[in-house]
């Protein structure tokens, strides 16, 4: 196939299905170095600082790795397009051993799209279990700089150990990321982003020196994409890229606050499923995530599984495109959260879980989502989180404990917590089934933020939440072999100002086959 064809064909596509096609065609590699055929005008110098916005991979199987990055000069134009004219632009990659690209494994050439806000989502294929790679771009003059990413070990594999960070809730305008800072100070093999990585709301960043996007919520597809190219235009989010592999999904920021389903009560249904779809557009161009991840109209496949050997099965959760609207609560009355008709993860996604944790092999099975699942007892409002689904979760838990060591990694409340996870919250005697470690924002605070305060064994209405630290910023650590797990939850002095200490405000261990938190700092 000539690139021409190439071209009309992604065309055609695009009119039928939105941009869907595009990247199956640019991810193919060795496409012809000429722009394709009707797409503006051919050649022309590109603008410098192409890869503003740094580079990302994603999603490793023991075989692959997805490589990503966006040509934006101008990462804040307002139309949305980075600053980039509007035609194709091929982008070589190239994939090493090694740092200075001497021994080169896996090279090609994708076609950054305008249709894809020149964003190349590179499927690598035939890499080796378990290994680090370097990888870089290069378009037009430039190169870009070298990341790092790494394959997953084989299913098979007796894996020895693994450590990854999971982290939630970047608000731009709230804080610098800091927290990257430290979290890359260790060598981790993955990260683990659980939603929130954007917000809608106003993007000013100028209370704190921060680049700012046009003030306003994000409501179109450029209003997306200049939010989600400001927020990378954070040096230590760039890092934190760089460094490893992520693993995101999303929560309700990346469209708007408290949205469900296919709806939000303060936005007409049409005009939200339109949003919804742009937003879910702009999200799948920002991060590292396959091409089966990419969105058909309003609609993206986001739970899906990674593993890591025998060692540990993520399994991803999307709690946000197929829940039932929240329950209208008031103080008085909640009734609505205890209706079975109610559901958090739709019947599909919850049947695909149920039957991954019954089946898995791995020695852990994590569960990486975006609201807590344990008990904030009495009913709390607001109901967004698993509280405001009881017999959603009451299945969960069933699932659960049908498990081998499931562990729950959580983020969207803007406070640390661990919990046990019990067969039955109303009896608190019941089996531990599972456990639960909520963290921190990278940097969002809370309407009405409390002082910061850490308290073990905190509340005893609630006998199975064993540690909360409120009102500080920061990720959790976790480093899980075959015997035991142990999360580390850090947390930094500031994010008023671009570096920051940090240090371990509490540690938990699990020993695998026998559930139930330990805290050992
Ligand atoms: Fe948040
Ligand atoms: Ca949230």
């Amino acid at each position: 196939m000539v690139a021409r064809d190439r071209g009309v064909s992604m065309n055609a596509s695009l009119d039928r299905r939105g941009f869907l096609v595009t990247a199956a065609a640019a991810a193919v590699g060795a496409v012809a170095p000429q722009p394709a055929s009707g797409s503006g005008p051919p050649g022309g110098a590109l603008p410098d600082g192409l890869f503003s916005l740094g580079l990302a991979s994603g999603d490793p199987l023991p075989d692959a790795v997805v490589l990503w990055t966006r040509l934006a000069p101008e990462p804040l134009a307002p139309d949305g397009a980075g600053g980039m004219p509007r035609r194709p632009v091929p982008v070589h990659w190239e994939v090493a051993h090694d740092e200075s690209f001497r021994r080169v494994v896996r090279r090609g050439t994708a076609l950054a799209v305008p249709e894809r806000a020149h964003t190349v989502h590179v499927d690598v294929r035939g890499l080796e279990p378990d290994r680090w790679y370097s990888y870089r771009f290069r378009a037009g003059r430039e190169t870009s700089p070298v990341a790092r990413t790494r394959t997953a070990p084989a299913p098979s594999a007796r894996a020895g150990r693994l450590t990854f960070a999971f982290a939630s809730c970047q608000n731009f305008t709230n804080g610098f990321y800091t927290a990257y800072q430290d979290m890359i100070s260790a060598e981790l093999d993955l990260v683990v982003h659980l939603g929130d990585y954007i917000y809608e709301g106003p993007g000013r960043g100028e209370a704190l020196g921060r680049p700012h996007a046009p003030e306003g919520e994000t409501v179109t597809l450029a209003d997306y994409r200049v939010r989600h190219a400001q927020y990378k235009t954070d040096p230590d989010l760039r890092a934190a890229h760089a460094a490893a592999p992520w693993v995101v999904t999303l929560d309700d920021h990346e469209v708007k606050n408290d949205w469900s389903g296919e709806g939000h009560p303060a936005v007409p249904p049409a005009e939200f499923r339109a949003r919804r779809a742009v937003a879910l557009r702009a999200y799948f161009e920002h991060m590292p995530l396959r091409q089966a991840q990419a969105p058909v109209h309003h609609e993206m496949l986001l739970h899906r599984r990674v593993g890591y050997g025998n060692l540990a099965q993520f399994h991803v959760l999307d709690t946000r495109q197929y829940r039932s609207a929240l329950a209208a609560c008031d103080e008085a009355d909640c009734e609505a959260v205890w209706d079975p008709a109610r559901t958090m993860l739709g019947p599909e996604q919850e049947a695909w879980l149920d039957r991954g944790l019954r089946t898995s092999g791995a020695t852990w099975n994590v569960l990486a989502q975006q609201v807590p699942i344990y008990e904030d007892a009495p009913v709390g409002l607001p109901a967004d989180k698993w509280d405001g689904y009881r017999e959603s979760r009451r299945r969960l838990l069933e699932s659960l404990g049908a498990a081998r060591n499931p562990v729950a990694i959580t983020g969207d409340v803007h406070f640390n917590s661990a919990a046990n996870l019990l067969a039955d919250f109303a009896d608190p005697g019941s089996a531990v089934v599972g456990a639960e470690f909520v963290g921190t924002s990278i940097a969002s605070s809370s309407p009405r933020e409390p002082a910061p305060e850490t308290v073990f064994d905190p509340d005893p209405a609630n006998p199975h939440l064993v540690f909360t630290n409120r009102g500080e910023r920061g990720y959790v650590r976790c480093t899980v072999d075959a015997g035991r797990w142990r999360s580390e939850y850090r947390v930094v002095d500031t994010v008023d100002r671009p570096t920051s200490t940090a240090r371990t405000v509490a540690a938990f261990e699990i020993e695998a086959g026998r559930p139930g938190l330990r805290r050992t700092g």
